[in-house]
């Protein structure tokens, strides 16, 4: 991920942290790291990474995707400031030569969501990085509040009006893959459907939907978990991720058998998730019968202005624009399915079919001046 400093505002946060840290001599480390984070979530950020280097200390904010600098500080105040964040998080503040990862809860009383903590010990000192977790909580409540293209809305509700099947949803980290899904869960919990789910971690509490952890240390694996939630028969399963070909055709022989499952691939394009499932050593005829359309998600940065502004914060961006490709398994597709294409092969025959790319998405967006063409550059780069 390309890092991008911010035109304003940078001293401006700076200045606000040390006023705030020298304002308060009782806690002014307290302060500070409550400035900071106050801050991120005025600001919307999904991540704070407090960073070490030789000199100073720099703090970034992940900001519609793209880590940004927003603050660097004196190198002499990082210990005291990790520190400060370990205890909210419940970490070892002695240990400073491990790993180490914690949780803050949500304040019932601010309203904001949860923190996941994670410290790290590099060569100049320790590193944070604190996930925001409200995104997800506060996530879309319905399909339409996506933001979807017309099209790709329209197949995903055909989608997940099946009553079985298995569909993927492909893309690079914080391509809102996750995003996407909940808001279908939440759809189909309102209309009143089974839904459970098995995650690695559970991003947010869904109301109605039975989230089952995966818990590695305990044997409750992607598959161990399957294998258990399907004898309560759930209606419509969301299997976090399939990475492994136990996984793989249990979520395959699920969707043959009366029931809908959604899942996520590491993939770049919708081609290349379905190549990704018969790399796994699923069997191509079962994959072929099962899979019923497969989504490729991209977020690109919108086009906010040239020059920068109090609204954009200076980047020029201001909030994220989906771009979606999906394929349809059917006719053609089905067929190259079930004789085990590769990615290129399948690709080929989904562009001859109409397959709108995400490339050629992302392109019109720039024509259209919706985005810029070194974001879509940025955001098809970033592919898995
Ligand atoms: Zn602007």
């Amino acid at each position: 991920m390309p890092t991008t400093t911010l035109r304003t505002s940078t001293d401006d946060l700076a200045a606000a942290c040390l006023a705030r840290a020298d304002g308060d001599p009782s806690h002014p480390t307290a302060a500070a790291v409550d400035a900071l984070l106050a801050r991120a979530w005025a600001w919307g950020a999904s991540d704070v990474h407090v960073s070490p280097a030789p000199e100073v200390f720099v703090v970034r904010f992940r900001l519609d995707g793209v880590l940004t600098e927003v603050a660097r500080l004196p190198r002499a105040r990082l210990p005291l400031l990790v520190q400060r964040i370990k205890v909210l998080a419940g970490l070892l503040t002695y240990r400073t030569d491990c790993a180490q990862d914690g949780r803050v809860p949500a304040d019932p009383t601010g309203g904001r969501g949860e923190l996941r903590v994670s410290v790290v010990p590099t060569l100049h000192g320790e590193k944070a990085v604190l996930r925001l977790m409200g995104d997800a909580a506060n996530g879309p409540r319905t399909l339409e509040a996506l933001g979807w293209p017309d099209d790709a809305l329209a197949a995903l509700r055909e989608a997940v009006a099946g009553r079985q099947g298995l569909v993927v949803f492909a893309g690079p980290a914080g391509a809102g893959k996750t995003t996407a899904i909940y808001a279908a869960l939440r759809a189909l919990v309102a209309e009143g459907r089974a839904c459970a789910s098995i995650e690695e971690p559970v991003e947010a509490a869904l109301e109605g939907v039975d989230q089952t952890p995966v818990d590695r240390g305990a044997g409750l694996t992607f598959a161990a978990a399957l294998r258990a939630i399907l004898r309560h028969d759930p209606e419509v399963l969301f299997v976090g991720e399939v990475r492994d070909r136990e996984t793989a055709a249990i979520a395959v022989e699920a969707g043959l058998t009366g029931h809908l499952v959604l899942t996520t691939a590491h993939a770049g394009s919708a081609a290349e998730a379905v190549a990704r499932l018969l790399d796994l050593g699923v069997e191509p005829f079962a994959l072929g019968s099962a899979l019923r359309r497969v989504f490729a998600q991209r977020l690109v940065r919108r086009r906010c202005c040239d020059a920068g502004c109090e609204r954009c914060r200076g980047t020029g961006f201001a909030g994220r624009l989906p771009l979606v490709e999906h394929l349809a398994v059917d006719g053609p597709l089905r067929a190259g399915v079930l004789a085990g294409r590769s990615a290129v092969e399948l690709d080929a025959t989904a562009r001859e079919a109409g397959l709108v790319t995400l490339a050629a998405r992302g392109q019109a967006a720039v024509d259209a001046g919706r985005t810029t063409a070194p974001e879509l550059a940025r955001a098809l780069g970033a592919g898995a």
